[in-house]
């Protein structure tokens, strides 16, 4: 049966900006396997958002800060004339008039709101523990709302004291749009928000020891830690291609050796790891979070210590062991979007007969 469904973006950017991370990227595919499946939705997020042609309900309102370098008791902040809370109060006025609420902001508000709702609630959350403010209500909701809340990975989970309450989801990306290159040139890629939990400069630094050119690509969120990167490795051999679109994204990505990935936190997913495997680049990364979950050591890639330099360089060296043909079938098996979007159809479905009861 058709669902009609209301999708809330995250609150720290406007969709297609970047600064959303791989939330943006799972919002755009969930729409489209919403709509492949004929199911009725409303996207609502910040004002000058973009998904691809679906339409988005816009709403006004300064923006939430990134929760991703908060110290454990960090209070819970709202600015003033907060998005967050205007999208909210637009989904209350507007929840009639569908069965479920999808949230996809990794924000105490909507959680803190659940129980207020008519409608029911399915949060996915994007991240690891952040705050002990943050994991406290989620873990209301999931004792409240059992089955409500998702996750991308088990590690992910295991980070939440609520961890066997959550719904491991995974995640899923259209294949079509990556293509596979059998042939890569001596350069590598390290791709994402530029920020400190992603660690970019140890990248930079494998780049400087083996001399193999570095593609970056991504928002850049934090501009004086990537000042300090640039003062710190003068003479890397690193090009910053800008924050681009998957299409322009994957043509740079595919033509690489590897992909590094330097998570300093515990990445809970990395989209960038499975788009990397879509065109048969292999992915060098410490071995830490949603990444150890993804990566086949020694078969579609590394997993080296974490936070080692040296890890990533001897990785580097051993990559003409890797067969690229391996990693594209490897996100074939495992993440195609069909079979993303049967878990997250199947979940939704699943909250919804718990209510009927
Ligand atoms: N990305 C992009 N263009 C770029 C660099 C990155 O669209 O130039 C996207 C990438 O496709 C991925 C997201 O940024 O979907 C990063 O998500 P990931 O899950 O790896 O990390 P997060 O930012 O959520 O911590």
């Amino acid at each position: 049966m058709p669902l009609k469904l209301l999708l809330l973006s995250t609150s720290v950017g406007p969709l297609s900006s970047g600064l959303g991370g791989g939330v943006e990227l799972t919002l755009y595919n969930l729409a489209q396997e919403l709509w492949q499946r004929g199911h009725e939705f409303k996207v609502v997020a910040p004002e000058n958002s973009k998904l691809g042609t679906f339409p988005v309900i816009e709403i006004p309102g300064e923006l939430q800060t990134t929760a991703q370098t908060q110290a454990d008791t960090a209070p819970i902040i709202m600015p003033e004339n907060s998005v967050l809370a205007n999208m909210w109060d637009y989904a209350r006025q507007v929840q009639r008039e569908y069965d479920l609420i999808f949230n996809i902001a990794y924000d105490w508000l909507p959680f803190y709101l659940t129980p207020f709702f008519d409608r029911p609630i399915a949060h996915f959350i994007s991240m690891g523990a952040m705050t002990r403010a943050m994991d406290e209500i989620m873990e209301r909701v999931a004792v409240q709302f059992p089955g409500t809340i998702a996750v991308y990975t088990q590690t992910q989970a295991h980070t939440f004291p609520f961890g066997d309450r959550c719904r491991c989801v995974g995640s899923g990306i259209d294949l079509s749009l990556y293509q596979f290159c059998a042939q890569p040139e001596p350069c590598l890629a390290w791709l994402g928000r530029i920020a400190p939990e992603k660690a970019l400069e140890d990248a930079v630094a494998a780049a400087q020891i083996t001399g193999m050119k570095l593609k970056i690509m991504g928002k850049i969120q934090d501009e004086s830690y990537w000042q300090q990167i640039l003062a710190d490795y003068p003479k890397a051999p690193i090009e910053y291609l800008g924050f681009l679109t998957t299409a322009q994204m994957q043509q740079e990505l595919r033509q690489c050796r590897a992909l590094l990935m330097t998570p300093r936190w515990i990445e809970a997913f990395g989209n960038v790891a499975i788009e990397a495997l879509a065109c048969g680049v292999p992915v060098i990364s410490y071995r830490r979070g949603g990444p150890a979950e993804i990566v086949e050591d020694g078969k579609t890639g590394f997993l080296v210590e974490p936070d080692s330099v040296t890890g990533l360089v001897e990785a580097i060296k051993d990559l003409d062991e890797i067969d690229r043909s391996i990693c594209r079938t490897q996100a074939e098996t495992e993440y195609s979007l069909k079979a993303w979007g049967d878990r997250m159809e199947r979940w939704f479905e699943d909250i919804l007969s718990a209510i009927a009861i």
